[in-house]
């Protein structure tokens, strides 16, 4: 059989190219420190914020909706696979949000391909953040609207492509909320004047700002105070939610349309009971622990500001998503698997992920991380880095 020989052909460039690389496998579950072929290593490098995956009333709520509902929900949404559940979380996600109403999806991923999927069409122009995240890109390249990318949050390079594209029917702009390569936050007030100045309309997703920005966590429209200027707020379920998931939130009317359009919705199967229990019981701890937002917050900055004063680069880093920029691709990765001899997992990030030249083992600080783990890890990165001229 030689129809997909091709395969080894292209896994043959990618080794050869220093590309391959399976999933590390993990023996226990996402904490501080984590088991991996045999060792505890200290990791760095989850979205589990606020470390809600390992959550009591979280895990109690997904055992009870297994015990009550069983452990599918059996059916799309729109046939018989909405459950009571889903719908309180959908009631409390726009109450958390400040919305009239929010429709959730089984991922981040599924909800853009169903947002932009399905509100992008044939003579609308959508106006995309260079750096955003790639299920907006995918959800953009399902439909015929005309696309305009801007330059990395820069403000004149947006005014220019919404000055160019007044044929239009509908002018949508999106932006992630937190960039996730370099952990810097859009600069949200200055988007929505401009998109207000032009009439056009203004999507974020939060996804790595849901549970990190704003009071509770309520994202980057509360962050920056601009509630009821942000036409559609998309968040993620999966990362500081600690399970999986997805959301948009926004007026009823998209919720309705959604309702009716967006295929992830339409023809792929609800959230398990257990996942939407743990969801909805996720953003009530939200609500009752604001401690686990400012313990992230105040771990995040004195651990950049030591990094910093020790002489590492962090880039443009603001908010726990903390990169260590190295450069080039090869001695990026022998720098990430030096930190885990030394205890620490931190992944290497490279081309094409992100640009040729810009290699970063990125770290990710939580509420989980002690501050000792946090000094171990900057022992490691101290050692590691004199070992390879950083500091
Ligand atoms: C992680 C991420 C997603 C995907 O979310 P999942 O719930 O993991 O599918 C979508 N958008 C952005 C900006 C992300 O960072």
């Amino acid at each position: 059989m030689a129809g997909l020989d091709f395969l080894n052909g292209e896994l043959e460039e990618l080794k050869r190219q220093g590309k391959y690389r399976l999933p590390s496998v993990w023996e226990s579950g996402s904490g501080a420190w984590m088991d991996i072929g045999g060792r505890r290593v200290l990791q760095m490098a989850s979205n589990n914020y606020l470390g809600l995956t390992d959550h009591p009333r979280l895990k109690r709520a997904a055992v009870e909706a297994t015990e009550k509902y069983g452990v599918g929900a059996g059916s799309v949404r729109t046939i018989s696979g909405t459950l009571d559940i889903h719908e309180q979380l959908e009631l409390e996600l726009a109450r958390f949000k400040d919305t009239e109403a929010a429709l959730v999806f089984q991922s981040g991923f599924t909800t853009n391909q169903g947002v932009f999927g399905t509100l992008l069409q044939e003579g609308d122009v959508v106006i995309s953040d260079e750096l955003n995240h790639a299920s907006i890109i995918d959800g953009i390249r399902l439909t015929k609207a005309a696309r305009r990318i801007y330059k990395h949050k820069d403000m004149d390079s947006l005014e220019q492509a919404l000055r160019e594209s007044s044929g239009y029917r509908t002018r949508f702009v999106v932006t992630d909320g937190v960039f996730s390569m370099d952990g810097d936050i859009a600069p949200l007030p200055q988007i929505v004047e401009l998109a207000e100045r032009y009439d056009a309309v203004v999507c974020v997703d939060d996804a790595h700002a849901s549970g990190v920005l704003g009071r509770f966590g309520k994202g980057s429209t509360d962050h920056f105070g601009l509630h009821g200027r942000v036409h559609i707020q998309i968040g993620t379920l999966s990362k500081a939610v600690g399970v999986v998931g997805g959301y948009a939130a926004g007026s009823q009317a998209l919720k309705e349309y959604l309702i009716h359009k967006a295929r992830p919705f339409l023809f792929s199967t609800s959230q398990t009971p257990a996942v939407a229990a743990a969801c909805l019981e996720a953003i009530r701890v939200l609500q009752d622990s604001p401690e686990l937002g400012e313990r992230l917050h105040a771990s995040a900055s004195s651990f950049r500001t030591r990094l910093q004063a020790d002489g590492f680069d962090t880039g443009v880093s603001e908010t726990p998503i903390m990169p260590i920029v190295i450069g080039d691709s090869a001695r990026t990765m022998r720098f990430s698997a030096r930190l885990l001899e030394l205890g620490v997992f931190a992944p290497g990030i490279v081309y094409p992920t992100v640009g040729e030249g810009k290699g970063r083992v990125r770290f990710i600080v939580t509420a989980m991380h002690s501050d000792e783990d946090l000094a171990f890890a900057r022992d490691a990165l101290l050692q590691a880095g004199r070992e390879f001229g950083l500091v």
